[in-house]
């Protein structure tokens, strides 16, 4: 049975947001909101995944995967490591050795202006809600599109002095003929976020935890040869939740995409971590944290 080393799985396709760059909930996803699983079988159905692929990593998303908080407080205990994806609305658990990662889109005008207005403060709110000490990591992501691409500088600064313990950058994927106002369009047209992205890594490396390869790979003259042999699809199990049953995707982004303007942090970091390991002979491939 082939081996993953990490997957991704929606455990609830209900939000209480509704950003505009949301895949979930883009016409044509299989990831409809409708009847969902119910606990007992959802960690059932994890166990018997994780055993069959040899999952380590496991990447909990939504929908909002806090509004199913049962299947977090178990579900975690199947897997070495567990990263949960959160708009960062709703408390967070005490989850020892997980790591939350907050999605926030700029400082808060431009965050609310994708993720509804007054979100920005309503995160706040949460961190300033954690308790201490916690027994998780805190930690933010933000996509970069060309919509926030020139204020995330500010986000920096908005975050350094809250709870949050560093920040991770990852670039819009768009779906295929996309005309949004988030897309760049071309790879060349986004160079100047990734290069503003590699600036800030220079000036806050300990709060921007990309690492400087994976942001040289995301450079137009690099990404093609990343994305063409995506490691993300090769590595990551991506696990769509349709009523009582999973569904796996062409990828953890869905069933639209467009492979060749994909900016995901998973995807360049992954294969930062592989041409290190190529370069030192390893034949193990990588697991997918960092
Ligand atoms: S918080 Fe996440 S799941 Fe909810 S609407 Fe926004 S992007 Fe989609
Ligand atoms: S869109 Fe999906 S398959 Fe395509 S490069 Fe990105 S993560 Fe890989």
């Amino acid at each position: 049975m082939r081996q993953y080393p990490a997957a991704m799985v929606n455990i609830t396709n209900r939000c209480n947001l509704r950003c505009r760059h949301c895949f979930v909930f883009r016409d044509g996803n299989p990831n409809a909101p409708r009847r969902e699983m119910d606990t007992k079988s959802m960690l059932e159905n994890l166990k018997a995944l994780q055993q069959r692929h040899a999952i380590h990593t496991m990447l909990w998303m939504g929908g909002e995967p806090l509004l199913r908080p049962d299947v977090l407080r178990e579900g975690v205990k199947l897997f070495p490591r567990n990263h949960i994806t959160t708009n960062g609305t709703i408390d967070l658990i005490d989850l020892p050795g997980c790591i939350y990662v907050i999605s926030i889109d700029g400082p808060p005008e431009r965050n609310d202006a994708v993720r509804g207005r007054g979100t920005f403060a309503r995160v706040m709110d949460t961190l300033s809600r954690v308790p201490k000490p916690f027994g998780s990591t805190v930690m933010s992501q933000c996509v970069v599109t060309r919509a926030n691409e020139d204020v995330l500088e500010e986000l920096v600064q908005c975050l350094l002095p809250t709870r949050i313990e560093g920040l991770t950058f990852s670039f819009y994927v768009p779906r295929a003929r996309d005309e949004s106002q988030m897309t760049w369009g071309s790879l060349e047209r986004r160079d100047k976020a990734v290069y503003e992205a590699l600036r800030l890594k220079e000036k806050y490396p300990d709060f921007i935890w990309n690492n400087r390869r994976t942001l040289e790979l995301t450079l137009s003259e690099n990404a093609r040869a990343v994305t063409d042999r995506c490691p993300a699809k090769q590595l990551v199990l991506p696990l769509y939740l349709e009523g009582d049953r999973f569904v796996t995707p062409f990828c953890c982004y869905g069933n639209d995409v467009d492979c060749d303007l994909c900016g995901a942090w998973v995807v360049f970091y992954l294969a930062a971590k592989l041409e290190a390991a190529e370069s030192v002979g390893a034949s193990t491939p990588p697991s997918a944290h960092g």
